[in-house]
């Protein structure tokens, strides 16, 4: 399939799934404010023939991308293509032949937060090594998870360069990019000023169309494949991440459920109950078993709270729950930053990126993290999620738009207008047919029809490597 049909089909999958949120959220409004019984029974059977009929369309959508003319098979191939070329040049800038003339980025792991956290903070520093086309250089001796650092539990960065020789080092600054310092080094991303234009959401320019054809979220796809070259395990990680999966039982298919509470209920994100979780994995399962019926339903439960997996078994009898307890036992506040904690948060992930589908808070970053290590796993994974609050992001990130594709003009309060063309800086999804944000021409802010908007990716000039490593 061409670049347009691939582009034109995401779309048409986008405008079915804001429109059955629409109807979903309209309907329950409806149903809650109704007074008389026979008014609620006329709705529920609306909403279950309407959420059938949503679900044979996803189901047709599915076969369309994957199916018809083998697009699903020419996907995955130009997929592993892709990833293969990419991590090659990433392995290239790396393994500099010459590591006391390579010119270097130099981070470290001191960033105090958690493990999606400091991953994310490594991989803003990668990203930035591969576009300036510097080798990074990262220290994580005393790392919080691992006194022994990130070869504790993943390969090293690279085989050739690993210090940066005692050569003074320069904070990144104005004129950093054509800076012929050899050491440059990155404070947190919240402070990098200036910021460059490479930075998560852009997409490589080189690889853009490609990118495009093959993913529907090509920023996520980009960030995972550094992701993916930060977090290759070593022997002793890769043995335990394989001998955890069969002792667990973790099979396909099977739907990746992540639960962030304790710390970061009402501090960062809001409280959702199981049941809401639940919810988008039956609306999964009931889909999926539209083409595949009479199939063991399987969840991957992921916690930081103990307490969810005894709810989850007691509450859902008909699903087998495959859960690392010993993980989510060490996860919790206090035991936090132990060995323990960190292989559990790295199986942990591991295996939500190895699910089928992942329902989860995109707030959590560990949530991202397995969305993000999922993308180049596939051809396309980029519908594989529900998040129950935001939509993907990076933290740090450059302005993120939305491009208005359609005039929409309205007096609602709290609605905003747009012109075709316009961009809308993106706040959230309200995933009830609305989106939240403010249009960049006149500065206002409010709700708006997602369907009307396509997502806009900024794509930057970035170095393509010599062909050899390619
Ligand atoms: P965020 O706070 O959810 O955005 O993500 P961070 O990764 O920055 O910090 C949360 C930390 O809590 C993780 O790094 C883990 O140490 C722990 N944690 C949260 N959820 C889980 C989970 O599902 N499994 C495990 N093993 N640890 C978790």
């Amino acid at each position: 399939p061409s670049l347009e049909h691939e582009v034109a089909r995401r779309e048409m999958e986008h405008v079915s799934g804001e429109f059955w949120l629409y109807i979903h959220a309209e309907l329950t409004k409806m149903k809650e404010a109704a007074v008389d019984p026979d008014v609620v029974r006329t709705i529920n059977r609306i909403l279950a023939m309407a959420g059938d009929i949503h679900m044979t369309l996803r189901n047709k959508q599915y076969q369309l991308s994957e199916d018809v003319d083998a697009a699903g098979d020419w996907r995955k191939a130009e997929a592993a293509r892709l990833t293969d070329l990419v991590q090659r040049r990433i392995a290239f800038i790396q393994n500099p032949s010459n590591c006391e003339k390579a010119k270097k980025i130099l981070c470290n792991l001191g960033k105090g937060c958690g493990y999606g956290c400091q991953l994310h903070h490594v991989t803003y520093c990668l990203m930035t090594a591969y576009a300036s086309q510097r080798t990074l250089i990262l220290q994580s001796e005393g790392w919080r998870y691992a006194a022994r650092g990130w070869e504790s539990v993943f390969l090293p960065l690279s085989n050739t360069c690993h210090s940066t020789h005692g050569q003074p080092s320069t904070r990144w600054g104005p004129g950093a990019m054509t800076d012929n310092t050899m050491v440059l080094e990155l404070p947190i991303v919240d402070s990098l000023s200036p910021r460059p234009r490479f930075l998560p959401l852009a997409i490589p320019e080189d690889l853009g169309d490609r990118l495009t054809r093959v993913s529907g979220d090509p920023s996520a796809w980009w960030i995972g494949q550094f992701v993916t070259y930060l977090t290759r395990p070593n022997t002793d990680m890769q043995a335990y991440l394989e001998n955890s999966k069969q002792k667990l039982g973790f099979e396909s298919p099977i739907v990746g459920v992540h639960v962030r509470r304790t710390d970061k209920v009402g501090m960062e994100a809001q409280f959702h109950s199981l049941d809401e979780y639940m919810g988008h994995v039956e609306d999964w399962f009931n889909t999926y078993e539209k083409r595949h019926p009479d199939i063991q339903r399987r969840v991957f439960l992921a916690s930081d709270d103990p307490e969810v997996l005894q709810e989850a078994k007691r509450n859902y009898p008909n699903y087998i729950f495959v859960s690392d307890t010993e993980a989510s036992k060490t996860a919790g506040l206090g035991s936090r930053y132990t060995d323990a904690s960190l292989r559990g948060i790295v199986l942990d992930t591991y295996l939500l990126s190895r699910c089928d589908f992942l329902v989860c808070t995109f707030s959590s970053q560990v949530c991202r993290v397995g969305y993000e290590l999922m993308q180049p796993l596939h051809g396309d994974a980029s519908q594989w999620f529900r998040s129950l609050d935001d939509i993907f992001y990076y933290g740090g990130q450059n302005a993120h738009n939305w491009e208005a594709v359609e005039n929409h003009d309205t007096d609602e309060p709290g609605e905003i207008s747009f012109r075709r063309g316009d961009l809308i800086g993106i706040a959230g999804n309200h995933w009830n047919g609305f989106s939240k944000g403010k249009n960049t021409r006149n500065g206002k802010t409010g709700l708006f029809p997602s369907y009307k908007t396509v997502n806009k990716i900024e794509r930057f000039k970035m170095p393509t490597y010599p062909k050899k490593s390619c």
